[in-house]
């Protein structure tokens, strides 16, 4: 008999009632690390007392208007995202796909917008992910991804991430946009180069073309700047932005500059829920504290100490472990046994990591990781791979 909840995860045997900072408690109360976050979500960990507070106030007074009037908090949001971005305008959604199906749109509004309306086809790349939807399944364009839902979204050419030269051969006279994660989260946490950043930003100017960065993942303070774009210097036309921007509110956000943006006007998109005062409320108070340049400090520190820990302990596990690799707060361990036998040894360990893309476990902690829960989290996985050494010596 199917399961009342859609079957369409396969979960692990957990079931959290509680959170609190980077610990998710059962109702037995057995307490597990939390390296996951809800992939990527709480960068500040589970019920941070200024976000409840803030969620509590908002709760009392109005949680939803829609978007026929003005919601104050969305401005405050919008206000803070402009200030802190290359942005000049901002689209809230609720989830990522959503954040992404505006970029989409808005990129080719754009060429239509400008009397280019054959000028509709998106360079994307391989491995990548953008969210669940028809559209963002085409945009990634895996098969897995594909597979079984009909007629494919048309409008997208992938090549190689990377490849500069290959990118450069896919632009056509149809082309308006090229979009690119850059760190790829779900293919298995992979760094763009600086200069493919850079060779990109230049093709876009070169052709005429709308950069579209997807840091659904990697944004929001992950890589140790507020968006991962910044440590290359390039900036994009549109940014899809969601997971962090909550903090585990839902909420998501479509990020343009004026030029971008041009022909999204009146009527031409929406959402009932987007930019809900509830969701707009958190969500400012997340980038408050994020956008720190003390906090991100900070991150950067962590994400230094982390790192090097991590490397010592890949290096003392040849058997489980190859090497690691990422930016900031996200970090992916290329594993040499199944990564989901090393997630799972985590599990009894009560550590949670994240499987992903090329056989990585993904380390995604809350941004403000305490020192003593990083040196728990390294003692706890240590056990873990001890464990999987021991079960590949049993099995030999
Ligand atoms: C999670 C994710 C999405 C999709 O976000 P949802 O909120 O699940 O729709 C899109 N792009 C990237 C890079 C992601 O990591």
């Amino acid at each position: 008999m199917i399961p009342a909840v859609l079957p369409t995860y396969a979960r692990a045997p957990m079931s959290f009632v509680k959170g609190e900072g980077s610990w998710l408690i059962e109702a037995d109360g057995s307490r597990y690390l939390d390296l996951g976050a809800g992939i990527a979500v709480n960068v500040l960990g589970h019920a941070h007392p200024q976000l409840v507070e803030v969620l509590k106030a908002q709760a009392e007074n109005l949680w939803h208007t829609s978007n026929l009037y003005n919601i104050p908090n969305q401005q405050v949001l919008a206000d803070k995202l402009v200030a802190a971005t290359f942005a000049d305008t901002v689209f809230f959604t609720n989830s990522g796909a959503e954040a992404m199906e505006c970029a989409i749109k808005m990129a080719r509004k754009y060429f239509s917008h400008h009397d280019q309306p054959e000028r509709s086809n998106i360079i994307a790349f391989r491995d990548a992910f953008h969210g669940r939807t028809l559209g963002t399944i085409a945009a990634a364009g895996g098969e897995k991804l594909l597979k079984g839902f009909g007629p494919q979204l048309p409008g997208f050419t992938h090549v190689p991430f990377g490849d500069l030269a290959a990118t450069k051969a896919a632009i056509d006279e149809h082309t308006a946009a090229i979009l690119i994660e850059p760190v790829q989260g779900e293919g298995g946490i992979v760094p763009a180069e600086d200069a493919f950043l850079k060779g990109l930003r230049a093709l876009c100017d070169e052709h005429g073309l709308l950069l579209i960065m997807d840091e659904i993942q990697c944004g929001m303070g992950r890589s140790g700047r507020l968006f991962a774009h910044e440590w290359s210097g390039v900036t994009p036309d549109i940014m899809a932005v969601a997971k962090g921007i909550g903090g585990g509110f839902p909420l998501g956000a479509c990020l343009a500059t004026e030029r971008a943006a041009a022909g999204m006007i009146a009527g031409t998109h929406g959402s009932t829920y987007g930019g809900n005062p509830l969701a707009t409320a958190v969500g400012a108070a997340v980038v408050d504290i994020v956008a720190d340049p003390a906090f991100l400090d900070g991150v950067c520190r962590r994400a230094g100490a982390l790192r090097q820990k991590l490397e010592g302990l890949v290096a003392a596990h040849p058997q489980v472990f190859d090497s690691m690799r990422g930016v900031g707060l996200m970090l992916g361990i290329v594993c040499k046994v199944p990564n989901t036998d090393v997630v799972k040894a985590g599990y009894a360990e009560k550590l949670l990591t994240v499987p992903g893309g090329q056989n990585v476990i993904r380390i995604l902690p809350p941004l403000n990781l305490s020192d003593d829960d990083m040196a728990e989290a390294l003692a706890r996985l240590d056990r873990a791979a001890i464990a999987v050494e021991d079960a590949i010596e049993a099995a030999t």
